[in-house]
Parts: C-alpha cells; sequence; structure tokens
C-alpha cells in the first residue's frame, strides 16, 4: 500500500504551505544522495518525499489528493503512475525551496540515472466537455489531436559538444557545500544526437505536425476540472526521446434538470395540488434515462424522495451516489369564480388545517439528515 503524503513528511491535514515547505526541506537535507552515497534506502525517502511535496505544495493537487487519497492520480488521473518521482524532476523542483543553486535539470524533463539523458517531447493540453450522462456512465472519445511527430527522412548524429553523452558537469556552491552536478548540454539539449539531416517541411528539431486521433476512455464519476493522463500521446521528441503526454481536461456541462452535488444528484420536480391531494405518479430524469416514481396521496412540499444509487459512480469505484427528489407542490396564483368558492368551502374545513407530524420534518431538518 501507497504510503500517506502526511505520514510521509511527518505533518498533519492542517499543516500550512510554510510548514509543508520546511517539512519538505528538513527531509530533503537528510536524505539527499550526496550525503548518503550508495544509500538505496535514503534514495527511497528522498524520492517519496519530493513526490509527497510535490502534491502538497500544489493546492489543486492537495485538495484532490485530501478528497481521493492516492487513487486522484492513478488510472489516468494525470500524476505519477507507480514510478514515482524521478531525480531531474526532484531536482528541477529545488529551485524554489532552496533558492536555487542545486540546479540541474532547470526544467530540462529527461529520464535521469547519471548517463544520457532521453529527451521527452512537450505535453499537450486538451479540454472535452462532457454530458452528466456520460459521467455517470463513463465514456470513450475520440479526439482529434495535431501533435508533433518525427518526419520521416530526419538522420541523427552524434553530438559534437558532449560526445553523445549529453551532459555537461559543473560544480556548484550549495548549502550542502561544494557540489558537482551535471546539466544537459545546451548543444543538444541533453539527447546526445543532433540532426544530420532533415526534410524540407520539418522544423529545427525534424518534427512535423500531424492531426492523429486518439482514443480517450473516460471513467465513470469524473469531477469538473479534473486532468486525465494519456501517456506518450504529446508531441513526441526527436531520435530517440520519448513523447510527451496529452493531458485531457474534463470540463461538465450543465443538465437541464439534474444538479450535481459529489455523487448525489438533485431533481426539483413540480407536482399540482390535485396530484398532491390525490396521489399520482410522474416521470423523472436520470442519467440512465427516465423512471417513474409515485407520488403518494397527501405529499407535503419540501419532501425529499431519496432514489438510492440513482447519482454519480464514485470515481474511486466504492458505490454510487442517490437522487434525490425535492417535492415542489404547485399553488395555483389564480382561480376562476367556481374554483375560489370551492376553496372558500374549505378554508375552516379540519382536513385543510395543517397539522405536522413528527413525519413531516421541516426542511432544515431534513437537510440536516441528508449530511449527517
Ligand atoms: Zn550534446
Amino acid at each position: 500500500m501507497k504510503e500517506d503524503y502526511y505520514d510521509i513528511l511527518k505533518i498533519d491535514k492542517s499543516a500550512s504551505a510554510a510548514d509543508i515547505k520546511k517539512a519538505y526541506r528538513k527531509k530533503a537535507i537528510k536524505y539527499h544522495p550526496d550525503k548518503n552515497p550508495d544509500n538505496k534506502e535514503a534514495e527511497e525517502m528522498f524520492k517519496k518525499a519530493a513526490e509527497a511535496y510535490e502534491v502538497l505544495s500544489n493546492p489543486d493537487k492537495k485538495a484532490r489528493y485530501d478528497q481521493f487519497g492516492h487513487q486522484a492520480f492513478q488510472g489516468g488521473g494525470g500524476g505519477f503512475n507507480g514510478g514515482g518521482m524521478n531525480m531531474d524532476d526532484i531536482f528541477s523542483q529545488f529551485g524554489d525551496i532552496f533558492g536555487g543553486g542545486f540546479g540541474g535539470g532547470g526544467g530540462f524533463s529527461g529520464f535521469g540515472g547519471g548517463q544520457q539523458r532521453r529527451v521527452k517531447g512537450s505535453n499537450l493540453r486538451i479540454r472535452i466537455t462532457l454530458t452528466l450522462e456520460e459521467i455517470a456512465n463513463g465514456v470513450e472519445k475520440k479526439l482529434k489531436v495535431k501533435r508533433k511527430v518525427q518526419a520521416s527522412g530526419t538522420t541523427y548524429k552524434t553530438c559534437s559538444s558532449c560526445n553523445g553523452s549529453g551532459q555537461v558537469m559543473r560544480i556548484t556552491n550549495t548549502i550542502l557545500g561544494r557540489m558537482q552536478t551535471s546539466s544537459p548540454c545546451p548543444t543538444c539539449g541533453g539527447a546526445g544526437e543532433m540532426i544530420d539531416k532533415k526534410p524540407a517541411d520539418a522544423d529545427a528539431q525534424g518534427l512535423i505536425l500531424k492531426e492523429e486521433t486518439v482514443s480517450v476512455k473516460i471513467p465513470a464519476g469524473v469531477v469538473d476540472g479534473m486532468q486525465l493522463k494519456v501517456s506518450g500521446k504529446g508531441n513526441e521528441a526527436p531520435g530517440n526521446g520519448v513523447s510527451g503526454d496529452l493531458l485531457v481536461a474534463i470540463q461538465e456541462e450543465e443538465h437541464s434538470s439534474l444538479k450535481r452535488e459529489g455523487d448525489n444528484l438533485h431533481y426539483d420536480l413540480y407536482v399540482s395540488l390535485p396530484d398532491a391531494v390525490l396521489g399520482t405518479s410522474q416521470e423523472i430524469d436520470t442519467v440512465t434515462g427516465k423512471v417513474r416514481i409515485k407520488i403518494d396521496a397527501g405529499v407535503q412540499s419540501g419532501k425529499i424522495l431519496r432514489l438510492r444509487g440513482k447519482g454519480i459512480p464514485s470515481i474511486n469505484g466504492y458505490g454510487k451516489g442517490d437522487l434525490l427528489v425535492h417535492i415542489n407542490v404547485w399553488t395555483p396564483k389564480t382561480l376562476n369564480k367556481e374554483q375560489k368558492e370551492f376553496f372558500e368551502n374549505f378554508r375552516s374545513d379540519e382536513h385543510f388545517q395543517p397539522k405536522p407530524e413528527s413525519s413531516d420534518k421541516s426542511f432544515f431538518e431534513k437537510v440536516k439528515d441528508m449530511f449527517s
């Protein structure tokens, strides 16, 4: 089981941004690879702390983590799929923690390990709008994406500046003393190779734009603002680099009659006075089609009928929300003479006198029940 980010940094959920930073700084110094050479355990802790900080220092990611835990970043959730962060990512994060000096990556994203880095293509971002029905049932979307791909006919040669290693060494002074760090070769961008020949229509990196259809499986229960990651469907990188990712931002289309609140749905049902008095059945919208529900004779305005499991499936895969049908009895604003007389007859009739029973809870009591 994956360790809790708060436990890793030894802080509690109420920790402020400054506390989170402080806690991470402590861990990073304690487990820094230069202080713990050839210590796999320390390296593991160093990576874990960096991953925890990466999430908890970002208000958006933190909110998702607080709500969904590690699930928020799995199955296309747009985060760390299994492997965690690599060292380059961690060092590039140091700039804002230690005020520079730790350097190395400098915004460059690649594969660490001390050897030649593989250049990563840039990520692509796309926004899709989903109906509530699509969100409730899950959907597969075919997205047209313009991505950069390697132009056929492009050839590469070894970079002469770094002799193919992709890195240049430098000495820097840091809070831990003098450190030898490597940074990507400025000539080849760390790839260790350069373009030899390329077709005329390709860009400087030997890439051309190509429209492709990418199929994305959207799991049921996604939330507006969530970002899904399709690995490797961003821009390709030159040479033997790896493709970037396609990041799909979810936008939820407003439904005409259903209002979403977490995994629950709300529906306002209007019932005429005669229907409320005599009882009836009415069709209502659900995310899986129309459903006919029974309204008992004598139903009170404000009553909430709960249709269990008719809401949105939990993104975590645990059950489904409910559909709450709010009954609103519609009182006519105008009556003809005959109708007025009809009601006048019952003005003092005992059947028409309000007699709230314990079962007819007030609106506020009902709301309290729903959330308790
Ligand atoms: Zn080079």
